[in-house]
């Protein structure tokens, strides 16, 4: 009996994996209210599946939306009867996914004895990696857990500190799952800076005077879940009882203007803000972590795509009472980013820049006392959205790397 209950489990395991065969992503530009109304509707229509990678807001931005192939006629249909302008972002979802999956198998292993940082990872490496950075590193680096997922995978945070108890910096990636350059950009950060202490002048400065806290993989079970069984996973792993779906949006379950506009009551939706605020141990652990350390002057976490650089509020529209600052911080990181490539990031408070959004974690940490809270969202603009290949990590690395030292600088510089 029970060698029939784990051969069916591990045949489910083999059978549940998900394909995209067929699945468009679709760029839609409404160009009225009608059909901002119409669009708006069509997000409600739960039996489409409809994953919306941007969703549609009420000032009218670009939509973009991968449509499973059963309901590609439907809402093919439905945009052309409306009039509504779409064009095909992505024409095969799964193809691109192969190309991406045998990408990672030519270039995973090891080049010439080194971490191949160019290449996406599996939690394994990306956590044997860590190890290595910090056995390399022992004066410098260290390794902090600061809890468990709700599958029971550790959260390790990578503490660079020259010694003592300084003023910090937290930066995570990856809370959610399916956003790839951002855990690979965070894992190439952790190791410039241990490799570039004593040599680089702004890292030697920077850690001279604060320590950092560099969470690369904020939601691990869903990082696993999505190279195991579903690469457009997003939200936490989390189960519970009556309740209709997994998982939790980590980025909707912290608590500032909890369950409010921008967030879904609804378990199945991929933007459920969960059933209380850090209902998540992911998010639980990160605050309970902040609060316990006492002393952290800047937050910043990495989401994709889109690029864009935002600051509080999310779950309110009015200004901060820093917005000038905080503004004026984040155009100068932006202006960094864009100097190596050219790469262009929009600039504002989540409510302006994106749309009002409940539950975020900078709008948490800066309401928590944190004045420095930004929120990345990485390459690019949709040519690729999530499915960014590989082939930009560098690039993404890089740049994103003179927005963050652009930040850093003005946090070391002004003390509060
Ligand atoms: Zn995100």
């Amino acid at each position: 009996m029970r060698l029939i209950l784990v051969l069916s489990a591990l045949l489910g395991l083999v059978y549940c994996r998900e394909t995209f065969v067929g699945d468009q992503v679709l760029e839609v530009t409404p160009k009225n209210e009608d059909q901002i109304k119409n669009l708006l509707e069509l997000e409600a229509e739960e039996h489409l599946e409809l994953d919306f990678w941007k969703s549609p807001t009420t000032s009218g931005q670009t939509v973009h939306v991968r449509v499973p192939f059963v309901s590609l006629q439907a809402v093919k249909v439905f945009l052309e009867l409306q009039g509504i302008d779409y064009s095909i972002m992505i024409e095969d979802v799964q193809a691109l996914l192969d190309e991406e999956k045998e990408e990672m198998l030519l270039n995973q292993r090891e080049r010439n004895g080194n971490f191949n940082f160019e290449t996406y990872h599996t939690l394994d490496e990306i956590y044997q990696e860590m190890d290595h950075i910090v056995a390399e590193h022992p004066g410098l680096v260290s390794k902090v857990n600061i809890g468990h997922s709700f599958e029971k995978r550790p959260m390790n945070v990578l503490k660079f500190s020259t010694g003592g108890n300084k003023p910090a910096i937290w930066l995570d990636a990856g809370i959610h799952a399916r956003e790839w350059v951002t855990q690979a950009t965070a894992l190439w950060t952790a190791n410039k800076i241990a490799t570039e202490y004593g040599k680089d002048a702004f890292i030697t400065s920077l850690l001279d005077q604060m320590d950092l806290f560099l969470l690369p993989v904020t939601n691990p079970d869903g990082y696993v879940f999505s190279h195991t069984t579903n690469r457009m996973w997003r939200k936490t792993r989390s189960k519970a009882a009556g309740r209709a779906c997994v998982g939790v949006d980590p980025n909707r379950n912290w608590d500032a203007g909890f369950a409010g506009p921008g967030a879904s009551n609804k378990p199945c939706s991929d933007s459920y803000h969960g059933p209380s605020p850090n209902s998540e141990v992911e998010v639980k652990s990160i605050v309970d972590f902040i609060k316990s350390h006492g002393n952290f002057k800047a937050f910043i976490t990495i989401h994709s795509y889109s690029q864009l650089l935002m600051f509080p509020y999310g779950y309110k529209c009015s200004k901060s009472d820093t917005f000038d600052e905080l503004n004026q911080v984040a155009q100068q990181a932006a202006k960094a980013v864009e100097s190596l490539y050219g790469t262009k990031y929009r600039v504002g408070p989540i409510c302006t820049v994106i749309y009002q959004a409940s539950g975020g974690s900078i709008d948490w940490a800066y309401d928590y006392g944190i004045k420095y809270s930004f929120a990345f969202e990485l390459r690019d603009t949709g040519r690729y959205g999530f499915l960014l290949p590989a082939k930009q990590i560098l690039p993404t690395a890089q740049e994103t790397w003179l927005g963050l030292q652009s930040i850093m600088e003005y946090v070391r510089d002004h003390p509060y």
